[in-house]
């Protein structure tokens, strides 16, 4: 177990209202590798933001963890992350687990400078030993995402580009020296040379800090070359899990063949790109069977009536597919 920082064990989480109740991840289970940068990949809706919010007890309402349990493992202390309370959640948060949300950007207060934002989440943390501590630790973080701090801790939100907001929210991100960051969306509204020097900054993290990472993305093509591992998502469930390697030179599971075939890439010609046909299930009305079975160009009888399950297929590769009953592959 040693290598395993976060466990999800057969997690469902539903959106639960008076008249309904919507089932958004269904019995999802895996295990994060310790200091490995794990892609959580997947259209809208697919779920990777409400299962990944399940560890930091922030699902959002009315959206409950209704089964199944997220366990952090710290050291040999065994956390089950849905049984913190209050004081131990407020700890747990920013200082084992931090995420930077999708757009967070626009969460900075365009009214405190930057340095006064870190200052004020440092000082409702208890984490601010003397000043001097303090400014040497801000300055160790804008120097390891290259910010240039006399500039940008006097600076207002308004001031920065996209891409040094975004860098800021790292440094946020690292401000309590997480084990664990999750990253939803980290590059979308970025130019792709801005995109280009996130990623390999987040690398950076990974590999000199030692930081496991989890990246939410609906682009399987930019998590290509900095993931380890890479869990496709559709409607709340795993469709196929491998090592970044192995899911793209396999690319087994039809949905995870559709995301590569539908990314643009200068080695392939317009022809070549091929979208997904259809749209993403509505999860208030989910099809029967595999859900991806009305967009799916090798859907059988079966697809239509049974939930494939997910099934090992080689080494620390998983997925959810009929064609791959009893382990004989197909595609
Ligand atoms: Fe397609 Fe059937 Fe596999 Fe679903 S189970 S992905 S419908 S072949």
């Amino acid at each position: 177990m040693n290598d395993i920082l976060v466990s999800f064990d057969n997690v469902t989480i539903d959106y639960v209202m008076k008249k309904q109740s919507l089932r958004a991840v269904r019995d999802f289970s895996l295990d994060i590798e310790k200091g490995k940068i794990t892609a959580f990949v997947g259209e809208s809706g697919s779920g990777k933001t409400t299962v990944v919010s399940a560890l930091l007890q922030a699902i959002s309402s009315p959206g409950k963890l209704t089964q199944g349990n997220v366990y952090f493992f710290d050291g040999d202390n065994k956390i089950d992350v849905s049984a913190l309370k209050n004081e131990q959640l407020r700890k747990f948060r920013w200082s084992k687990v931090s995420m930077v949300f999708q757009a967070s950007q626009s969460t900075l207060n365009p009214l405190m400078t930057i340095y006064d934002q870190f200052y004020e989440t440092a000082y409702y943390h208890d984490a601010i030993a003397s000043k001097e501590k303090f400014d040497e630790r801000l300055n160790y973080l804008f120097d390891l995402v290259k910010l240039d701090a006399k500039r940008v801790f006097k600076a207002y939100p308004h001031q920065m580009s996209g891409g040094m907001k975004q860098r800021v929210m790292i440094a946020f991100a690292l401000l309590l020296n997480p084990d664990l960051i999750i990253l939803d969306e980290p590059t979308t509204a970025l130019d792709v040379i801005t995109q280009k020097y996130i990623f390999n900054q987040l690398t950076d993290i990974n590999k000199n800090l030692g930081k496991t990472l989890i990246l939410l993305t609906h682009d399987i093509g930019i998590v290509a070359k900095v993931a380890d591992n890479i869990a496709v998502m559709y409607a709340g469930s795993v469709m196929e899990y491998a090592d970044a390697y192995t899911l793209f030179k396999e690319k087994k599971h039809p949905y995870t063949r559709g995301l590569i075939e539908a990314t643009p890439s200068i080695l392939k010609s317009p022809e070549e790109i091929q979208p997904i046909e259809g749209n993403p299930p509505d999860i208030r009305n989910l099809p029967s069977g595999c859900p991806f079975h009305p967009r799916c160009k090798y859907c059988m009888d079966i697809c239509t009536e049974q939930r494939p399950p997910l099934q090992k297929i080689g080494d620390e590769h998983y997925i959810s597919c009929h064609l791959y009953a009893n382990n004989t592959q197909k595609l």
